[in-house]
């Protein structure tokens, strides 16, 4: 596994740009606000599709009226680059999460909706600690 500090530096650095600047997350589906800050679809838009109030506004730089009213469709090309970017999904049935795919493996591990809950092989923790000494 490389774990060498310039390559989680880069995995640092692309999570800080593009994970989604409400839930953290690294997601598919990105809408772009005027003012280039970013937030997922699940976080901006309720079930109805419109805006939520809370998003009337940038959560990061407060401009007004950044995101579109309604939900926009996202081109399958925004997708298709999130996906360059490293963004997966997890392939357990049922289960919607989308994360980095560095995160995968912690990710299985506890995944509610994993097929057989298999013990023994243990996140590795010193990858997880040597990511946060790093900031
Ligand atoms: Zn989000
Ligand atoms: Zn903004
Ligand atoms: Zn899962």
């Amino acid at each position: 596994m490389d774990v060498s500090p310039g390559s989680l530096a880069k995995q640092i650095s692309i999570e800080r740009r593009f994970n989604c600047v409400v839930c953290l997350c690294a997601r598919f589906q990105m809408v772009y606000g005027q003012c280039q800050h970013r937030i997922c679809t699940k976080c901006a838009y309720g079930s109805s599709g419109v805006l939520r109030q809370q998003f009337q506004r940038c959560p990061s730089c407060q401009q007004e009226d950044s995101f579109p009213e309604r939900k926009p469709t996202i081109p399958e090309d925004n997708i298709t680059l999130q996906k360059l970017l490293g963004v997966t999904a997890c392939q357990n049935k049922g289960c919607t999460q989308e994360f980095w795919s560095w995160e995968k493996s912690e990710h299985d591990l506890t995944c509610p909706y994993k097929n057989s809950p298999r013990r023994g092989k243990r996140p590795s923790d010193a990858r997880k600690n040597q990511r946060y000494v790093i900031i």
